[in-house]
């Protein structure tokens, strides 16, 4: 059982999140439902899980493969939650994960896509994935180097997946006004990569706790969202 005053805080930091993404969207000028909030919810057990959904969040983000699958099966949400895969997937684990029916936003080779790609088809499914972008050419960040995502955007697999945008993330104790600067860069890209290819590119998951009013002023369409929701929530020690 959940603390009833643990609950209550999650309820409160989730309608604050929400009010701060209505207000960044609103000051960007754009649409009111522009923003995709995904909870990420890999700080907390599947019990906590459901209480966030509970409060009102459908979008559900795990960065480790194996996280997603035991809480998609302990949970088993059906329709009324989508499940995003935001980490780094080892190939061996994608057919497990395909049966969680994700948005995967960390696709960062082609073998990788590649193996998502038949892997859906041999199931007659589309997945919807994001290119992983390193836009600050940090050698720590993970991600594909703009020029190997418009490389690997010039040859897609046709049967599988659906290439929906780009996933990007400013690094860690980024400044503000340095994280706006490489979300609008990564904008930018997505454009010149959405021309070239010919597909709309339409959603950019970039934002995260720290920094996700800057990325909405961007363009954001998904913001990943952790910490903030469960701050005085989750476990101490
Ligand atoms: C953990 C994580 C987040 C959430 O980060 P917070 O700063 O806790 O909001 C977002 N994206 C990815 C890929 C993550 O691993």
């Amino acid at each position: 059982m959940i603390d009833p005053a643990k609950r209550d805080r999650l309820l409160q930091n989730w309608n604050e999140v929400v009010e701060d993404v209505r207000q960044a969207t609103e000051q960007a000028g754009r649409e009111p439902d522009a923003v995709t909030i995904i909870g990420v919810s890999k700080y907390v057990d599947a019990e906590m899980t459901a209480a966030l959904v509970d409060v009102g969040c459908h979008h559900l983000g795990e960065n480790r493969a194996q996280t997603l699958w035991q809480k998609a099966d302990a949970l088993q949400f059906g329709d009324s939650v989508q499940w995003h895969a935001i980490g780094h997937l080892q190939r061996n684990k994608i057919r497990r994960t395909l049966g969680c029916r994700p948005v995967i936003h960390s696709v960062d080779s082609r073998r990788l896509l590649e193996c998502i790609a038949e892997e859906s088809a041999a199931s007659d499914t589309t997945t919807s994935v994001m290119i992983d972008v390193n836009i600050s050419g940090d050698e720590n960040k993970t991600g594909l180097l703009p020029d190997a995502a418009s490389e690997l955007l010039k040859m897609l697999p046709t049967d599988g997946i659906e290439v929906i945008g780009l996933m990007a993330m400013s690094g860690w104790g980024t400044a503000p006004d340095e994280a706006r600067r490489q979300f609008a860069a990564t904008r930018v890209l997505r454009d010149k990569l959405s021309e070239q290819c010919g597909l709309p590119l339409s959603e950019l998951s970039m934002g995260m706790s720290g920094d996700f009013c800057e990325a909405i002023a961007e363009g954001a369409t998904m913001v990943r969202i952790g910490s903030r929701l469960f701050d005085g929530v989750m476990e101490r020690g």
